[in-house]
């Protein structure tokens, strides 16, 4: 299979094509048709399985160059990995010229708030410095659509789930959330049970 049987449009396969993904990869094969229907999605997969495309692809098809407040959300338990998905994101929406942005905590509060009052479609971000924008007004998190939690395990690890939660309870209630993990300890199905609506599973 390639990425022309999906649903997607030509900047979104084009843009795959310039990065050299000539076929989707097991986990994206599975997550790309759901997600693209806009249903909540529990993965369960391993870095290294293409598990960042695998949700890249589908948000970039559905953001709307448009609008101008972000419309996803993506958390992830590091900084490298904030930057790692940011950037994967910005090449997979190159073509309709998508903006991310990476939040984390280290850096200057100012300079992110400055970024953020330009067009930024995709916010990604470790919870604290994402819940602190929240708080202090500089993330409009209004018209967000889609949240993406990354790692949840880890974020389990480091004590970050409660943040998640917090976090969660400001966002807008029509959303789209899909979360990834490499296992699913009960900490992290708790999360799925309380902030997901009928979710599928995915388990790779
Ligand atoms: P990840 O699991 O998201 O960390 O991705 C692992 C690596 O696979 C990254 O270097 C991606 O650029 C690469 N990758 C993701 N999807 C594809 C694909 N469909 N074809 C080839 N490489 C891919």
């Amino acid at each position: 299979a390639s990425f022309s049987h999906y649903k997607l449009s030509e900047p979104i396969v084009r843009a795959l094509d310039s990065l050299g993904y000539e076929q989707p990869t097991d986990v994206q094969a599975e997550v790309i048709p759901v997600a693209l229907e806009k249903k909540d999605l529990v993965v369960k997969s391993r870095t290294g399985s293409g598990k960042t495309a695998a949700f890249g692809i589908p948000i970039c098809e559905m953001i709307d160059w448009e609008e101008n407040s972000p419309q996803a959300l993506v958390l992830t338990p590091t900084r490298e990995l904030a930057d790692q998905v940011k950037e994967d994101m910005t090449n997979i929406g190159r073509l309709k010229r998508i903006k991310a942005a990476a939040l984390y905590g280290k850096q200057p509060f100012a300079r992110q708030k400055l970024e953020l009052h330009q067009k930024t479609h995709v916010v990604v971000g470790t919870p604290g410095r994402v819940f602190d924008h929240i708080q202090k007004g500089t993330l409009d998190i209004e018209r967000l659509k889609f949240l993406v939690i990354d790692e949840a395990d880890e974020m389990l690890n480091k004590g970050f789930i409660e943040q998640v939660g917090a976090i969660i309870h400001e966002l807008p209630e029509e959303r789209v959330t899909l979360l990834f993990s490499a296992t699913l300890p009960k900490d992290v199905e708790g999360l799925c049970h309380r902030y997901m609506s009928n979710p599928v599973y995915i388990e790779m």
